[in-house]
């Protein structure tokens, strides 16, 4: 486990989430330094270090401790099941889950996805979202290229990650139903010590005055 001191944060090493995440603590007064191909970087001014890891495996080192923060995508975090405090809502990598059809294809509402399949990289997330809708339609989980699905025959409908819309449109599919969104948000350790709770309150505090701000 992580010795008493600095407070571990984790975020992602490169994508989506990378630069807003470290833009943040930048605007925060907490300096980082990453360094080319390093997972690891202490702070020179705050008592803080932070892992560089993929945005996948945050909220599992947040929930065991080892890391005490993590910023990650609610999308991810939701699909996780892990068992974290959501700290605050960072307002950047705003995105959605929807469900797209091929763009021939007729809709009329949810209730047209009876019967079909669906593939998707979040199953937990659409799962939730055809149970409650009382929609009975089969889940094929697939890692990546989700939106190739309905093109090669693999599935019906697929339920992707949405910002502009243009990868959809490129695939030939239309956006028929959103079902969940999302943004970066910052994740905390159910089990945080006094010592780092505090260091996690210097931070919030930090964060609300640049948000207050950029209003
Ligand atoms: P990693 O290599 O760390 O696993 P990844 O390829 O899974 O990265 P990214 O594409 O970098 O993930 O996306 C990270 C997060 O950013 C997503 O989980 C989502 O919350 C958000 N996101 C994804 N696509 C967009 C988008 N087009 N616009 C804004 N935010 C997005
Ligand atoms: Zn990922």
């Amino acid at each position: 486990m992580n010795k008493e001191g600095n407070i571990r944060i984790a975020i992602q090493k490169s994508g989506r989430l990378s630069e807003d995440s470290i833009a943040l603590f930048k605007e925060c007064g907490i300096k980082l330094e990453m360094g080319k191909g390093r997972l690891k970087s202490e702070s020179s001014n705050f008592q803080a270090e932070f892992l560089f890891l993929r945005d996948d495996d945050i909220p599992g080192y947040v929930e065991d401790g080892v890391a005490d923060l993590g910023i990650v995508g609610e999308n991810v975090l939701v699909e996780s099941e892990k068992d974290v405090i959501v700290s605050k809502k960072l307002g950047f990598s705003k995105c959605r889950l929807s469900i797209a059809i091929p763009r021939e294809d007729p809709f009329e509402g949810p209730a047209d996805l009876d019967g079909k399949s669906i593939a998707t990289s979040y199953p937990k997330i659409l799962g939730q979202y055809l149970s409650e809708n009382n929609i009975e339609a089969q889940i094929h989980e697939i890692s990546g290229s989700v939106e190739i699905a309905p093109s090669i025959g693999l599935a019906d409908a697929v339920c992707d990650i949405v910002s502009s819309g243009s990868t959809l449109l490129s695939n030939g599919l239309k956006e028929v139903q959103k079902i969940f969104k999302s943004e970066a948000v910052l994740i905390a350790n159910n089990n945080l010590s006094d010592h780092k709770k505090a260091l996690l309150d210097k931070i919030l505090f930090r964060i609300n005055a640049v948000q207050k701000a950029q209003d």
